[in-house]
């Protein structure tokens, strides 16, 4: 464990990556609070959010806007102030970078040599994983889907195979309809429904997918939401008669080599096995 560095010692220059509470106040780290406290400038999302914080810490600093709409713009001035000042990136809530502006100003940080530094703390994402009570050795963060249904559906469609935890972030008015859509993409698989986390009214709700969607079809929920969805089911082991018949069938088509691929690949079994399988009942 590294000891803290001490208050007086002043930064070295350089971009400082500072996680911010999701609600309670209270998770602001000390280390976050010091670098807030020493450091040159703040680029910001919004100037009055992180005006409340700094408050709360009794601490007045420069602060610069960095956003969606001003990135580009801003970006070469703040890689430019690195080479001499501390410079902390801070988002209105939670992790930086995470469905939030940053990524670009660390790449082209590390392009210019600048010293990045990150001072990690509270995220959604990871938050509602230790609230939801579904498998966490394997998840895949998906951010916001598109608001529109065919651009969800798609998105959707991309992630249904993928054998992790789907942690999804969802605004209340739309949840019930993004429910309803994760149940006929992935099928209805158990979820949460996780609120407001950190603050006063936090809560999870878990059911299946439909459950879910039925519950908040007439009362969207008010605050912050995060969805978590359980990964796909086991798949059954394929029935070797099954394979047997495949490539019964293939075998009318293709030669011995390219039937026993068709069939590897679509029952998901090997290849060389199948091959055998299948020259012994041409009896080769
Ligand atoms: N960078 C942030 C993080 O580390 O979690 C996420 C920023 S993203 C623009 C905002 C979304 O995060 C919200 O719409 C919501 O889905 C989720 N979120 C943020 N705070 C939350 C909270 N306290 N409870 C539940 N979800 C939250």
């Amino acid at each position: 464990m590294t000891s803290p560095v001490a208050i007086s010692e002043p930064l070295e220059p350089g971009l400082y990556i500072v996680a911010t509470p999701i609600g309670n106040l209270a998770d602001l780290s000390p280390r976050a609070a010091d670098i807030l406290t020493r450091a040159d400038v703040i680029a910001v999302e919004d100037s009055r959010v992180t005006a409340g914080l700094l408050r709360h810490i009794g601490v007045k600093r420069p602060m610069l806007p960095y956003h969606d709409h001003n990135a580009e713009g801003m970006r070469p001035g703040l890689i430019a102030r690195m080479a001499t000042e501390a410079v902390a990136l801070v988002s209105d809530a939670g992790t930086p970078l995470i469905s939030d502006p940053g990524y670009k100003l660390v790449r082209d940080a590390r392009a210019a040599g600048r010293h990045v530094v990150t001072i990690p703390g509270p995220c959604a994402a990871v938050a509602a994983l230790t609230l939801a009570g579904l498998p966490t050795d394997r998840f895949l963060f998906a951010g916001f889907l598109p608001s529109k249904a065919q651009a969800r559906s798609s998105a959707i469609a991309e992630i249904a195979t993928i054998r992790a935890t789907l942690v999804l972030y969802e605004s209340g008015p739309r949840l019930s309809a993004c429910l309803a859509a994760l149940a006929e993409g992935l099928g209805d698989r158990d979820a949460a429904v996780t609120r407001e986390i950190t603050k006063r009214y936090e809560e999870a709700v878990t059911g299946t997918l439909t459950h879910l969607a039925a519950r908040y079809a007439d009362a969207p929920p008010k605050g912050e939401i995060v969805i978590v969805v359980a990964p796909p089911g086991e798949a059954p082991p394929p029935d070797p008669q099954d394979a047997d018949a495949a490539l019964v069938e293939a075998l009318t088509r293709l030669p011995v080599a390219k039937a026993a691929g068709e069939v590897a690949k679509a029952f998901g079994l090997d290849r060389k096995t199948l091959y055998a399988r299948a020259l012994a009942m041409k009896g080769e």
